[in-house]
């Protein structure tokens, strides 16, 4: 039976709810006014009918009443509901149900429940129904149901009720209604999901955001930020979009950019006259004293014409000025010290980082004609960035005029291009004490005197009316000094003891006063020769017999002196002072040659093979049998064919040297042969010889003409140098300094006998079987002509560079001191097993390095007592170098105690300067950093980084300029700095030859 009540929905209490924002609606059956056209089964249960709302709008409803049936069933399909993005969807239902109470009769059949169901698919599926494929949502029961009483009062109880699914997987689906025997009017039917909607929060924008499929979930969105506006650092703008459609939870913010302010949700740009300098700032703010900007949207002001900002100011700050000059300059001289004391200047330019800096000029008596005072004078506290209103300034030249400015500078000084403001001061100094004795020469030691003799001062300051010496016993305990004076610049010191070290220093004196003394030069007096003398001491009567005696024999030798010396030009050899003569001195080169060599006869001479070849001929070796005598191995030097009478000279000339000599080290002089051969000789001798040595060399055939030879000692391991290279690192270091022993003594002997040899080098020792060293090569041309290392130099005459003391490559000071240097160098050639001195490094650049201060570094392996007696060898000074007498001692005492020669550990890279101090050894470092550490001059990091000298390489190119030019003012700074990039400079010449260019 068919149940027909009204469901005229004219007049049903609904709430109205506007539609809420976060929503959007997938299907609303209210907002449809044609036919819905659901699919319901079967035909006789769900019917569509048409109704009006409560605002009497038509809107299309089903309804279903078969409460009188049994077993109902009816189905009732939506049309299919795109789902777009949303993954949890909303289902609002709005219906009306009949209490089954108020029906009569329907006892048993009559339902007050229906259920809900969805399918879920990709596309449309076509109209017909099946029941297995859907997924129940709900039983969906009435909060109110209605009876007829409510019906009679035209007023119906609509239910809501809401159900939600999700999460979907598909592209859309499908509702549907199971009706099983109820009375329900389904007003309508909408679905919708939730969403955020875009929003502008903390200046960044969020865009629409569908909610996350859980009720739980918070979908994170990250913001954008509004133009001219930027993210925070480390706080990107973010918001959370929660299920209901709300944002929640935000984190991080934009700010608007410099140049920019925020107004609402916006950035909007300074006006003019107005900056913000920093994202960080709110406000934009009033541009700063003396400052302005003409456009909108800038993040600094501008500074007005002669004002300044400095790199450090901070732009809210106000542009400054260059202070005016320093006030009230007063001087004070003393002598050669001035100082100069001022006021702070009237205008400060706006800044409190006034620092005052003096320039220092010297003039002639022409005012206009002023040169800077340079290097050599000090300056207290400093020449610039003085603090505080005084300085004093130093070691200024005696009599001289001198001009001061003093200026004012803060931190815009260096940015101004206006004229410089200072106070100036003309100032006169006075007189001044004379600068050090320094020059000091041993003239003669004798057992109970010392005679010296010095150069005037460099700077004497006036006139120098005395020179006071002052001496005293080195090992004396108690040390009491005493004086000599003398009006020269020489002075014998008498009444000293034999066989004791003294220590002199000497000064000057002018009306200015006394200099301060030199260095300390330590001399030994001789030792007492004879017992007879020692004796004498107690005994008169022995004394005047032995001054008797010792006269008488004087006498005799002046006399025998003066007669040779006349015939001779030159001084007589005493016993016991034996002095070297210059055969150059003897007019008849002939006669110098048989006062020193003995003249030979060829017969006793045996030619065997050629060993070399020299200057003016071959060198053969050879077997020499003088009468009564064993036969000896000897090397011959001859004398090339077609010789001019000056070779003859020079070649003889090495003999009448080496004749003067008489030294286990120092290469022994058979005989010469000077004056032809006798015809026995001829046919015995030399011929069969000649025939072995080369045929085709007829020069040979002079022999039989006027053959001249030099025979020495036969030396079998020839030369050092190569002798060392053969044998590499084959012998022990004992033995090693068992030959520079050696070549000391022999050196010892030579500069004894006054002889300053001028080409000592390991190539010009020999060596003979028993590994003894000796001294060779003598002559007066021989540095000239047969050295192939000499080259010439910019004073004249060819040097062995390498090999010379720098004095005597700048001035040609030869002397046993600059002997001693090359004697250094030996010792570093024997212990680098014949190394070539400082490598492939060019002649200048190796005196360029000498001159800065550098020396050869520890061959590999050597023991650091035998580098540091190289570098006593290679001191500047060379009164400050030890005598070969020293170094034999040294040695000597080396070889006693091989505990001192004790091999270090990796020396090879430490390099020590001139006073043998172990300095910075750069290849250690690898950054410039770590090297501005290592000088603690970390501060200027940045500049050295911000103008480029980004490797040790390019450092080591700066000159003072560019140092300056990285703007560091304080000098002490500029110097210590500079100071270190020379010595990095030159162990790079060191370390990688001619790499850097100096
Ligand atoms: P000199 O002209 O003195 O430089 O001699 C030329 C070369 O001859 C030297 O380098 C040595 O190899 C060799 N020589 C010179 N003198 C001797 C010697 N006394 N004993 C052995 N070899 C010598």
């Amino acid at each position: 039976m068919w149940i027909t009540f009204c469901l005229h929905l004219c007049c049903y209490v609904d709430s109205g709810e506007a539609q809420n924002a976060k929503e959007v609606i997938l299907l609303d059956s209210k907002a449809q006014q044609t036919e819905l056209e659901w699919i319901s089964y079967p035909p006789n249960g769900w019917e569509e009918i048409s109704g009006l709302d409560e605002n009497y709008t038509p809107i299309r409803t089903y309804q279903v009443c078969q409460v009188m049936e049994p077993n109902q069933n009816n189905w009732l399909r939506t049309n299919w509901i795109e789902k777009g993005n949303a993954q949890r969807i909303f289902v609002e239902l709005k219906f009306t149900l009949r209490d089954c109470n108020s029906l009569p009769g329907v006892v048993g059949t009559c339902k007050e429940t229906f259920n809900l169901y969805y399918q879920e698919t990709d596309s449309e599926v076509g109209r017909s129904l099946r029941e297995n494929q859907y997924v129940k949502i709900d039983t969906i029961a009435a909060d109110e149901s209605f009876t007829q009483g409510d019906l009679g009062e035209r007023k119906m109880k609509l239910n809501t009720e809401v159900r939600i699914i999700g999460p979907l997987s598909r592209r859309g689906f499908y509702l549907a209604f199971q009706d099983v025997g109820a009375c329900i009017a389904l007003v309508s039917v909408k679905v919708y999901y939730k969403k955020c909607w875009s929003i502008i929060e903390n200046l960044a924008t969020f865009p629409d955001t569908v909610t996350g499929s859980e009720f739980s979930s918070l979908v994170e969105v990250e913001g954008m930020c509004v133009s001219d506006a930027e993210e925070e650092a480390d706080n990107s703008p973010k918001m959370h979009c929660s299920a209901e459609g709300e944002w929640l939870v935000p984190i991080g913010k934009c700010i608007c950019k410099a140049g920019f302010h925020q107004k609402g949700d916006a950035c909007e740009p300074c006006g003019r006259g107005f900056y913000k300098s920093s994202s960080q700032d709110l406000q934009c703010s009033r541009c700063p004293a003396h400052s302005f900007n003409d456009r909108e949207g800038s993040w600094r002001c501008d500074c007005e014409d002669g004002y300044y900002r400095a790199l450090s100011d901070p732009p809210s700050v106000a542009c400054t000025r260059p202070p005016s000059a320093p006030q009230n300059l007063v001087y004070n001289i003393n002598q050669t010290t001035v100082s100069l004391e001022w006021s702070p200047p009237a205008d400060t330019g706006g800044r409190n980082d006034v620092t005052y800096r003096v320039i220092c000029r010297r003039c002639s008596w022409e005012p206009e004609e002023c040169v800077p005072c340079g290097p050599n004078v000090g300056y207290s506290p400093a020449q610039s960035g003085l603090v505080d209103t005084y300085v004093t300034i130093m070691d200024l030249l005696a009599h001289a005029n001198y001009t001061f400015e003093v200026e004012a500078v803060n931190g815009v000084s260096d940015l101004s291009r206006t004229q410089r403001l200072f106070a100036a001061v003309s100032i006169a100094t006075g007189q001044a004490a004379p600068s050090q004795v320094s020059e000091v020469i041993k003239e003669k030691v004798q057992q109970r005197s010392i005679q010296l003799s010095w150069q005037e001062p460099q700077q004497p300051n006036g006139v120098i009316t005395e020179y006071e010496i002052k001496y005293y016993e080195k090992d004396q305990k108690d040390r009491i000094y005493s004086t000599v004076r003398s009006k020269s610049t020489s002075a014998t010191v008498n009444n000293l003891k034999p066989s004791t070290a003294y220590v002199f220093q000497i000064r000057a004196f002018t009306e200015a006063g006394y200099g301060t003394y030199g260095p300390r030069l330590e001399i030994t007096t001789k030792e007492e020769a004879t017992a007879a003398i020692v004796s004498s001491e107690q005994n008169p009567v022995i004394i005047i017999a032995v001054v008797a005696v010792a006269g008488t024999i004087i006498l005799v030798f002046m006399v025998f002196g003066f007669i040779i010396g006349r015939r001779y030009a030159l001084a007589v050899k005493f016993p016991g002072t034996k002095t070297y003569i210059d055969p150059e001195t003897y007019e008849d080169p002939n006669r110098a040659v048989h006062q020193f060599a003995k003249e030979l006869d060829a017969s006793c001479i045996k030619i065997e093979r050629v060993i070399g070849a020299g200057e003016f001929g071959e060198v053969c070796s050879g077997r020499l049998k003088l009468p009564g005598k064993r036969d000896v191995s000897v090397a011959i030097k001859t004398l090339k064919v077609g010789y001019t009478e000056k070779q003859r000279r020079d070649f003889l000339c090495e003999a009448s040297i080496m004749g003067q000599f008489d030294h286990p080290n120092v290469v022994h002089l058979e005989g010469v042969v000077t004056r032809g051969i006798n015809t026995e000789m001829k046919a015995l001798t030399v011929k069969p010889m000649l025939m072995r040595l080369n045929n085709s060399n007829r020069d040979h055939w002079s022999i039989f003409r006027k053959p001249v030879m030099i025979v020495i000692e036969y030396m079998e391991n020839g030369s050092l140098d190569a002798f060392l290279r053969k044998h590499d690192g084959q012998f022990t270091v004992i033995q090693l300094v068992g030959m520079l022993r050696g070549i000391a003594a022999g050196m010892r002997y030579l500069s004894d006998m006054g002889y300053v040899h001028r080409d000592l080098a390991a190539r010009n020792i020999l060596v003979n079987s028993n590994l003894v060293c000796k001294v060779s090569d003598f002559g007066l041309s021989r540095v000239i002509d047969d050295d192939p290392e000499a080259v010439y130099t910019t004073t004249g005459g060819k040097i062995p560079v390498r090999w010379t003391a720098p004095e005597a490559i700048q001035y040609r000071k030869f002397t046993s001191a600059s002997d001693v240097w090359s004697y250094g160098i030996v010792m570093w050639e024997v212990m680098s097993y014949g190394e070539r001195p400082y490598w492939d490094m060019s002649n200048q650049d190796v005196i360029k390095a000498i001159e800065e201060g550098y020396r050869l570094p520890a061959p590999m392996d050597c023991p650091p007592g035998l580098h540091q007696l190289m570098l006593d060898c290679w001191q500047k000074d060379r009164a400050e170098r030890p005598k070969f007498d020293q170094i034999v001692g040294i040695l000597d005492k080396m070889i006693r105690n091989p505990n001192t020669l004790k091999t270090p550990v990796g020396t090879f890279l430490v390099l020590y300067s001139a006073e043998g101090t172990p300095e910075l050894n750069f290849t250690a470092f690898c950054s410039v950093g770590e090297w501005l550490e290592a000088i603690k001059m970390e501060r200027y990091r940045d500049n050295f980084t911000a103008a480029g000298y980004s490797s040790l390489e390019s450092v080591a190119r700066m000159s003072i300029e560019d140092v300056m030019s990285l703007g560091i003012t304080l000098v002490g700074h500029q110097k210590k700095i500079m100071s270190s990039i020379q010595t990095m400079r030159a162990q790079m010449l060191h370390l990688h030859g001619t790499g850097v260019q100096v």
